[in-house]
């Protein structure tokens, strides 16, 4: 499967009037040092300079390399014409021009806040109950754009060091509004897999955004051959979308388990590095009324699991229109959450909130809480 990448395109994605000023975001240490060099900084000075940009950047937050006040201001004017801290604008746009939209989640609770961001516009896979699926667009965000997501986050939130959001009612008591990180917006991340890769390693940086890798959780429908691949080279926690507990019916709901079928899916979570019980492969399970939601249907769920050190996510499916599905009864998720439950799971259903998100997250063109929104949610 090919999908366009976006080399050629990255600097007038962010910054259309100066298409010469590269983005900083995205970009990791060793090449932040390699344009430093290249911008005429002693060999000597480079790791501090780096330091110093990295610094700004990710821990402070700023938006403009003129801020950068302990680089001298020869050096700055100079990274200043080189460079842009501009959030990427594809994120930044929210423009509803059909396909051309990616959407960013935020999720507080009380002590904590999630952020689920995209990994693509669009998505290649075609899973017959999501509507990012039925989108015609697709492109691999950058990883600049992957990380901007978390930067106009926090940015929104007023959640750098100094700055405050102007009414904090309905963020989370947490000294940073966003401790976690969910791949579970638009796109099939193991797809854009080195972009997201580097785009998580630098938000796991413990000198930037510092946001710790058991606090980022990548879902995938299904690349198996990516997995042990992602557990290795970034080794976040993993979610696994399910949703079926026969080859026959998953053909159909989440079509490339055509190409790795259950058992072959199951045999990469159990060898995924690093699966314990404190680290648990987290599976999503979209209840559809009369598809996947029977008794039987829990019980082999259940079984098929039994060896894998696993948490269970009953996902009400968010309609959208004309999709060939719906949810299933209340009552009826009640009792499969019940059989999941006996077998030891806990809380498998989320919250009504939680299945906002989650509707949100997996459905991101109608999604019912946008950063936008609970932005202005929380400043009403
Ligand atoms: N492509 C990845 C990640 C994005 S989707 C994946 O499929 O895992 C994030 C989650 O939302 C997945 O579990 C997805 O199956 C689920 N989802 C998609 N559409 C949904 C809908 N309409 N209602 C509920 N969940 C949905
Ligand atoms: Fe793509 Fe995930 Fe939607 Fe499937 S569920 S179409 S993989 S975004």
């Amino acid at each position: 499967m090919t999908i366009p990448t976006l080399s050629a395109e990255r600097a007038a994605s962010f910054e259309s009037d100066r298409p010469t000023r590269e983005p900083i975001l995205g970009l990791d240490r060793a090449t932040l040092g390699a344009r430093l060099v290249a911008l005429g900084v002693p060999e000597r000075q480079v790791r501090m300079r780096s330091n110093q940009l990295w610094s700004w950047t990710y821990v402070r937050g700023v938006t403009d390399v003129g801020a950068m006040t302990d680089i001298g201001k020869d050096l700055r004017a100079e990274i200043g014409e080189a460079f842009t801290l501009k959030r990427p604008e594809i994120v930044t746009e929210q423009v509803s021009v059909d396909g051309k939209e990616v959407e960013t989640v935020y999720i507080p609770e009380e002590d904590r806040g999630t952020l689920c961001i995209s990994s693509q516009v669009g998505c290649t896979l075609t899973c017959s109950f999501c509507h990012t699926g039925t989108q015609r667009l697709v492109r691999n965000l950058t990883s600049g754009e992957i990380v901007g997501q978390i930067m106009l986050a926090r940015d929104r939130l007023g959640d750098w060091p100094g700055a405050s959001a102007s009414d904090l009612r309905g963020l989370p008591d947490s000294e940073r509004k966003i401790t976690n990180v969910v791949l579970m917006g638009m796109g099939e991340p193991l797809y854009n897999f080195d972009n997201v890769r580097d785009a998580m390693a630098i938000a796991a940086d413990g000198e930037g955004l510092a946001i710790g890798k058991r606090r980022i959780t990548l879902s995938t429908s299904g690349v198996v051959p990516e997995i042990p691949r992602w557990g290795d080279e970034a080794g976040t926690m993993l979610a696994i979308s399910l949703h079926a507990v026969h080859d026959e019916l998953r053909d159909k709901l989440v079509p490339i388990n055509k190409k790795w079928p259950l058992k072959d899916l199951l045999a990469a979570c159990r060898a995924y590095p690093g699966l314990s019980n404190a680290k648990r492969i987290t599976f999503e399970y979209v209840m559809l009324k009369g598809v996947n939601d029977s008794i039987a249907d829990a019980k082999e769920l259940v079984r098929l699991l039994a060896k894998i050190p696993a948490k269970i996510n009953l996902i009400p499916f968010n309609p959208w229109p004309a999709a060939p599905f719906e949810c299933s009864d209340w009552d009826q998720i009640e009792k499969f959450a019940e059989v999941v439950n006996r077998a030891g799971y806990a809380s498998p259903v989320r919250s009504p909130r939680g299945r906002d998100i989650m509707a949100a997250c997996g459905q991101l063109k109608s999604a019912s809480v946008k950063l936008r929104a609970s932005a202005r949610l929380t400043q009403a």
